[in-house]
């Protein structure tokens, strides 16, 4: 798996603004696991976003549990401001 290529993954895709608190980890050789937080811009439904990301990182990157939060702007959770956000990083354990 490429570090990069999952960094750099989700700011190609329509009604994405941003992607935080991204961690990728195997749970067994072959099984790997993603989470991450998503902000979807305001005016884009964001189930429809959602499916598309999943089926990008299934597609692109051959991970098929996903573990996915929606954020929109106007919601910001309170202990990880959005604007305040550095770049996403990846946790990779094992294989
Ligand atoms: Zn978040």
């Amino acid at each position: 798996m490429n570090r990069t290529q999952i960094i750099d993954m989700p700011e190609n895709i329509d009604g994405v603004t941003n992607v935080h608190d991204l961690h990728v980890w195997t749970i067994t050789s072959g099984f790997d696991s993603l989470s991450c937080h998503l902000l979807v811009e305001d005016d884009k439904e964001e189930q429809e976003v959602l499916q598309k990301v999943i089926n990008i990182i299934l597609e692109k990157h051959k991970i098929e549990h996903t573990t996915i939060q929606i954020e929109k702007a106007y919601l910001e959770h309170t202990e990880f401001k959005v604007k305040k956000m550095v770049a996403p990083f990846v946790f990779i354990v094992g294989d």
